[in-house]
């Protein structure tokens, strides 16, 4: 089993991670909790590049491309050797953020973007993608310093968060879209029953 979380900034996704992944591994499963970008000593220099201010300003193909890359490495270091073994993997962003991100958000080609990025993830379709949705403003402002990233245009953001709801409507089956403002309990037990539901189809 595949899952993956995706939202904006600030939406809760590494918190309903950890518990989704808590509450697995208590039902005796074996599970893999990761996240993208930044797993392993790879993925830890990438993700370096990618939000140190220091980097300053970095061709939106030359970011998208090292997300993928991340992504790549990840697909082929981590996600697919514990899926395998047999394991569930919970995986916090995958291929939805850089589609967002660097898709809407930079306004690259996404009739370009696509195919690159599906190669990246060696076309791994995750069985469960887990949106949380929430208004960016509201997402933004509960976070503390904000990375190279964080700090983009309201413009930027909304367009990041409309194409997260767009690839939700075009796959339904395969998507969970929860509205974050509510509670961290609220919104678990929304993932739980989906989860449940998954295991029984
Ligand atoms: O989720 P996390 O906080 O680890 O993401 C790190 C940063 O990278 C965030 O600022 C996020 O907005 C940004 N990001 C991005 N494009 C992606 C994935 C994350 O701009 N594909
Ligand atoms: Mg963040």
């Amino acid at each position: 089993r595949f899952i993956v979380f995706e939202g904006g900034d600030g939406a809760g996704k590494t918190t309903q991670s950890a518990l989704l992944a808590e509450w697995l591994t208590g039902r005796g499963r074996d599970v893999v909790l990761t996240r993208e970008p930044g797993e392993g000593p790879v993925g830890a220099k990438i993700r370096a590049i990618l939000l140190d201010p220091a980097t300053g300003d970095l061709s939106p193909r030359a970011e998208a491309l090292l997300y993928s890359a991340d992504r790549a490495h990840h697909v082929d270091t981590t996600i697919k050797p514990a899926l395998g073994r047999g394991a569930v993997v919970v995986c916090d962003r995958y291929i939805d953020s850089t589609l967002a991100y660097q898709g809407a958000g930079r306004t690259l080609d996404l009739a370009d973007l696509e195919p690159i990025a599906w190669w990246a993830a060696d076309h791994l379709v995750p069985d469960l993608t887990i949106l949380l949705d929430l208004d960016p403003v509201e997402g933004l402002a509960t976070i503390g310093e904000r990375d190279r990233l964080e700090s983009a245009d309201d413009d930027f953001h909304a367009r990041t968060r409309a194409h997260f709801l767009r690839l939700a409507e075009r796959d339904p089956g395969r998507y969970l879209v929860v509205d974050a403002r509510a509670s961290i309990t609220a919104i678990q037990e929304q993932i739980r029953a989906r989860f449940e539901r998954l295991e029984s189809e």
